[in-house]
């Protein structure tokens, strides 16, 4: 899979870890690099991408997606920066969707809790 660009790629680790309700962290960035690995020391989970030569963009070329940690339910990965990103569309398309739908939605859909 290949990605335009680190925010690209980060967004999309993002996701998947906010979907599967799993804890992630990103390695100290060497060279641009973007490296994930799981919270939780003994799980494998990881994700490696690399970027491409002559080329922009960076394509995952190592992974292990297989978290065996416990799920977490305040994923700190669910920033309102995550949010607006993914839900964006859906308030542009509905300006009068409310706010307590929306908790609802989050936790309904991502088995998140909104605070604010
Ligand atoms: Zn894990």
């Amino acid at each position: 899979m290949l990605f335009s660009s680190r925010q690209e790629l980060k967004h999309a680790i993002d996701t998947y870890n906010i979907k599967d309700a799993r804890g992630m962290r990103y390695l100290k960035n060497e060279n641009g690099r973007v490296r994930a690995i799981c919270k939780d020391a003994s799980c494998k989970w990881f994700i490696y991408p690399k970027r491409l030569n002559g080329e922009v963009g960076l394509q995952i070329r190592k992974w292990h997606l297989d978290h065996i940690c416990i799920p977490v339910y305040d994923n700190k990965l669910l920033t309102s920066t995550w949010l607006g990103k993914y839900y964006v569309k859906k308030f542009r398309n509905a300006p009068n969707y409310k706010l307590i739908d929306f908790r609802k939605e989050v936790t309904l859909k991502l088995g998140q809790h909104v605070s604010r």
